[in-house]
This record gives C-alpha cells, structure tokens and sequence, in this order.
C-alpha cells in the first residue's frame, strides 16, 4: 500500500489554501463542508470568493505564501498554479510536519485526495496513488450507481440503533449476525424506501426475539480457479461468514472477498503434505456451527462433484445443523470454456461423462463404456494416472487418435493445454513437467481446443495436424 487511508475529522480544524483561483476555490468550499476553519493565501482572488466570504470559518489573505504563514495549520493545499511556488509550499509544509496536497503533482504531495461518493455517513473514497484520477472517476461512478442515495438514511438508521443493539447482543458474533441480516433484508427496504415506522417495527421485534443459540454452514463452490467465476450468492455467503473453512487450492484473490477479520481454517489435500482427514474436516465444520459460527466451506470447483459435499451434508443433517449448498462452476465447465472446447456438439458429442479414474475401493471405471459412441469423458484428479487411462481407454478399443486434452490450472493465469491423442497426450504431458490440477478431456470435440501455449511447445504443436484447431485459435 503506497498510502495510507484515513478519514480526517477536520471540525473547527485550521487548514490552509494557497491559491485564490478555481482550484483554490473548489478545495476552500470541500474543507468549509467538513467544518474546518480555512485561511486562503493569494495574490488576487477570483470573483466567486467573494460570496464565501461572509463565512465566519474563512480568512481571506491578500500575499505572496510564505512560510511563516504556516502556523497551527493542519493540512495545507498548494494551488497557486505555479510549479514554483507550490514546490516551496510544499517544502515549507514537510519543514513543518504538516500534511501538505499539491495540486496535480502526487509526488511532492505527502497527502492525495480521493474521489468520493458521498452517502453521509457512509463515505466511500476512492484513489489510484494519482497515477490515474480518470480512473478513480470512473471507479467512484460506479459506486455511485451502486448506492442509492437513500443509503444515507440506512447507515443513520443504523448508528440511532447501535446502542441498542450492542446492549441487547453482548456477544460480537451474534451482534454481527443480527445487523448482517437487518441490514439485506425487508428492513433495508422498508428505509430505503423511506418508511421509518415499518423500519422500527421490524427493528423492535428483531431485538425483541430470542437469536438462534446455532449458526449455519454455507457449503459454496468456488469455482476452477478465476474468481470472476464466483458466483453472487458465493459472493454474499463469503463476505458474511465468521468462519471461512477452506480448500488449501483457493486462491488469496478469492479469500480475500470475506471480511479481514474473519477466521481462516485451510483443510483439505496438500500434495506432499499431511493433511486433515474428511472425518476431521466434517466434525470440524459440526462444531463450529454447533457453537454459533456463520461458516463458510469454501471448495474448489462445485461443491457435489468429486467435492464430497455429500458426505459434509451428510454430517450436518445427522446433527441436526442448518446448512445450505451453493454451487459452483465446476473444473468441468470452466477448463473446457477456458481451452474452447464445447463438451457436447451436435456431430461430435451428444453426452458427457464427468469420471475419476480414482475411487475410494480401487474399483476400476467401466472402461468399455467410456468415450464409445461419441462421448465426451472428462477426468477429475487424472494427472497422475493418464497413462493408466489412455492405455485402458485403448486396449477398450477407443480410436488411437482419438483427440485428448489436458488442461493444467485451468482458467487461471497459469493455465496450459497440451493437446494429443489417446497415444501421443501421456507422453507429452510427461515431458511438459507440469505442475498445478489438471483435468483431462478425451473425445472428438477435445480437437476443437484453442491452443493456449506460448514459446517451444507452442511450435512444436502447431506442426501437428491430427485435428484442426478451431479456425483463428492459434496464436
Ligand atoms: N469439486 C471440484 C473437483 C475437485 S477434485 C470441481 O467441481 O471442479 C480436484 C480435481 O479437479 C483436480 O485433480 C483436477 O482434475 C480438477 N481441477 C480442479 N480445478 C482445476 C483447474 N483449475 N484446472 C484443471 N483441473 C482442475
């Protein structure tokens, strides 16, 4: 972080403008809004100074700056529109120990003003370091357009109730929970829509109720990789949760959607690592939300395939705990979108099978079944087996140039695609060294693949022509 965000309380604060000129005059009226007491320094004022300055919190100075005008001044702003002298302002500010902002030059600034959407007391402000301010422009309209201005009245609503939330809730949890569920729900409504009675009714009998003494488990599917692959509702539940029980795969751009404070419980396999067991993670999630917690079971991919989200629902439900399933674009749907791969086609594929080659009684898939007939067969976790696959895939008398794709860290930035046959693909990926999950896909519509490859391999592979690429795929 290159700054550090503050909201300043600047009431009765003196703070001084150097600059009479409209960029004087623009930061003169935002520190009057926040009450503060604002001298101006200037060799000769515009006109529209003149109507401000019947404001008793405003002092007028016909001068040159100077240093000994700085005084008690909080925060000084350096508007004069000569580099110069705003270079000796801002000298003179650091000399002193003040905040000082120059106008439209970040470096010599010790202070940025942000762009800022006004929902008093909600304040959002906005800054890109002064690298970009049309950038901040545009961030801070679009979360103009995302609250409305009757948002104003909402977070007052919640501050004349705070008190009494806080004394009929003593413990945070609970606390958080009530105010997180009053403020989505119909009491939202009711004060954004400007009826105060119904708001207060609803608020009375929330406090008046007895909160549930268990929490619930929100089991969210995370989806392959891309967080713009999340869901809302995953989004929400995320953003809501106490605790947030993760997969050790879920990337920190994803994590970093639930609240700061939130606790985070990593479980689930590591390569190379011990890790904790399904039993452990399932009494585990029991626990939490048998002692009141809000958790999130984040997983990769969607929760109910290969994601044993059955057997954690299954724990819950045996003792008799609230939870909910969200789900999630599974590795599936997301890789074969991400390497342009449909995985059904009207003449290639008319069903699609998602298989492991993995299963927890060593029994073997029905291999005379799987990729016949022009089916589409996606393997989860078949990395480490694909010469085990293709082999059995052959020897079940499944074409030898039957098209095979694996795609590694699928739509992520890491993603890689090595296209092949059931007789050339385990070769290949063996000596791409790849690391990272890797699914699989075997059938015709696999030669539809967009070659995601850069560099050798890349070459290599353009040279090979037992299926085309989609037409323009190749880079
Ligand atoms: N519930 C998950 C699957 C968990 S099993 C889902 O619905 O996607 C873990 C396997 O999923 C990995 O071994 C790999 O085969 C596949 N996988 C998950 N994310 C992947 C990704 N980003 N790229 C490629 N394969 C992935």
């Amino acid at each position: 972080m290159d700054y550090f965000p503050l909201f300043a309380r600047l009431t009765g604060a003196p703070c001084l403008v150097a600059g009479g000129g409209q960029v004087g005059l623009r930061k003169v009226r935002r520190l009057l809004s926040a009450g503060a007491a604002v001298e101006v320094v200037a060799d000769e004022f515009i006109p529209d100074f003149e109507a401000l300055a019947t404001d008793p919190r405003l002092t007028l100075r016909r001068a040159r700056f100077d240093a000994s005008l700085i005084r008690e001044h909080l925060l000084i702003f350096a508007a004069t529109g000569d580099p110069a002298v705003n270079a000796e302002i801002a000298a003179a500010a650091a000399a002193a120990n003040r905040f000082c902002n120059v106008v439209d030059d970040a470096e010599l600034s010790s202070a940025i003003i942000p762009a800022v959407v006004d929902r008093t007391p909600l304040l959002v402000a906005v800054s890109t370091g002064g690298e970009s301010p049309v950038m901040a422009t545009r961030v801070r309209q679009q979360i103009e357009s995302l609250l409305p201005h009757s948002t104003s009245r909402l977070a007052r609503f919640a501050g004349e109730w705070r008190t009494a939330v806080k004394q009929t809730f003593a413990d945070a949890d609970k606390r958080r929970h009530f105010w997180q569920d009053m403020l989505t729900g119909p009491l939202a409504h009711k004060v954004l829509e400007g009826d105060m009675e119904g708001a207060r009714e609803i608020m009375e009998r929330g406090l008046a109720a007895t909160p549930p003494a268990r929490g619930v488990a929100w089991i969210v599917g995370a989806g392959p990789g891309d967080p713009e692959l999340l869901t809302l509702k995953a989004l929400r539940l995320l953003g809501a949760a106490d605790v947030v029980l993760h997969d050790r795969l879920i990337a920190p751009e994803i994590l970093a959607y639930a609240r700061r404070d939130a606790e985070f419980i990593p479980v689930g396999k590591q390569a190379g690592r011990e890790s904790i067991g399904q039993q452990e993670i399932n009494d585990l999630l029991v626990r939490l939300v048998e002692s009141g917690k809000r958790v999130c079971r984040l997983k990769g991919g969607d929760p109910f395939i290969f994601g044993r989200g059955g057997e954690e629902v299954a724990a819950l439900r045996a003792a008799g705990l609230s939870w909910q399933i969200v789900p999630g674009i599974t590795a599936a749907s997301g890789c074969a979108a991400a390497a342009g791969v449909p995985l059904t086609h009207r003449e290639l594929a008319r069903s699609v099978v998602f298989a492991t080659a993995y299963t927890s009684d060593d029994s073997e898939p029905q291999w005379e079944t799987l990729g016949s007939d022009g089916q589409t067969v996606v393997f989860y976790m078949g990395l480490g087996r694909l010469d085990a696959i293709c082999t059995k895939l052959l020897a079940a008398g499944r074409r030898s140039d039957l098209p095979a794709l694996l795609i590694a860290n699928g739509t992520t930035g890491q993603q890689r695609c090595i296209r092949g046959t059931l007789t050339t693909l385990a070769v290949r990926v063996n000596e791409a060294e790849l690391s990272g999950p890797g699914l699989v896909i075997i059938g015709d519509v696999a030669g539809l693949a967009v070659d995601h490859l850069s560099g050798e391999l890349a070459n290599e592979l353009a040279e090979d022509n037992w299926l085309p690429a989609a037409a323009g795929n190749n880079p």
